[in-house]
C-alpha cells in the first residue's frame, strides 16, 4: 500500500491512544525520563522497561543515537507497539531540524515494518528538550507527509494542551496550502 496516511490531531494524552502504535519521546538511555517517556513507562508496566533493558544489553550498548527509532512491546497499553525515538535537544547554535524530521520518518519506517496501520506521535523535543512548538509542529507534519510510510493509513499527533493543538492546527493547515 502506498497511499499517504490521513494526518489527524487530538488534544489528549498519548498513553490514552488506541493507536496500533505510540511513539515515545525518549532519551538515548532508553531507560525511562520525565514527560511522555515518564508517563508511557508508567501506564506500560515493567514489560516495556524490559525490553529496553533488553536493548541496551544488546544491539544498544551505547544507547540510542538521536534520530533513530527502535520499536518494544506496549505492555499495558492498548496499542501493540511502543516505538522509541530520540528527538534531538533544541540548539540555537546548531541547526538539528534533520534530526527532528528523522524521528518521525524512522519511526514510520518501523511502524511500516510491523504492518500498523495507526500510529501515534507525541510532539517531539518540544517539552524537556527546549524546541519551539511552532517550529516542532512544521518540521513533524512535513517530515510525516514525505515520508514513506507503507501499511500506516492514520497518523495521529496527540497534543497535550490546547496551544500545541492550535499551533499544530496552524502548521497543517499552512503545510496544506503550500501544498
Ligand atoms: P522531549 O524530551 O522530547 O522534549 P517531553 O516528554 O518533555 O519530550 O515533551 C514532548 C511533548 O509532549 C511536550 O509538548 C509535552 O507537553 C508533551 N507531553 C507530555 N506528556 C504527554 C502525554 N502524556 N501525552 C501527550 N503529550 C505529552
Amino acid at each position: 500500500m502506498t497511499t499517504r496516511p490521513e494526518i489527524v490531531l487530538v488534544r489528549g494524552d498519548i498513553t490514552r491512544q488506541d493507536t496500533d502504535v505510540i511513539v515515545n519521546a525518549a532519551n538515548s538511555s532508553l531507560l525511562g525520563g520525565g514527560g511522555v517517556d515518564g508517563a508511557i513507562h508508567r501506564r506500560g508496566g515493567p514489560a516495556v522497561l524490559d525490553a529496553c533493558r533488553t536493548l541496551r544489553a544488546g544491539h544498544y550498548g551505547r544507547g540510542l543515537p538521536t534520530g533513530q527509532a527502535v520499536a518494544t512491546t506496549a505492555g499495558n497499553l492498548a496499542a501493540r507497539w511502543v516505538v522509541h525515538t530520540v528527538g534531538p535537544v533544541h540548539s540555537t547554535r546548531e541547526d538539528r531540524s534533520g534530526l527532528l524530521a528523522s524521528c518521525y520518518r524512522e519511526s514510520l519506517r518501523i511502524a511500516a515494518e510491523l504492518g500498523a496501520g495507526t500510529v501515534a506521535f507525541p510532539a517531539i523535543s518540544t517539552g524537556i528538550y527546549g524546541w519551539p512548538m511552532d517550529d516542532g509542529a512544521r518540521i513533524a507534519i512535513r517530515a510525516v507527509r514525505e515520508a514513506a510510510a507503507g501499511s500506516v493509513r492514520e497518523v495521529r499527533f496527540v497534543l497535550f494542551d490546547q496551544p500545541a493543538y492550535d499551533t499544530f492546527a496552524k502548521a497543517l493547515a499552512e503545510d496544506e496550502a503550500t501544498g
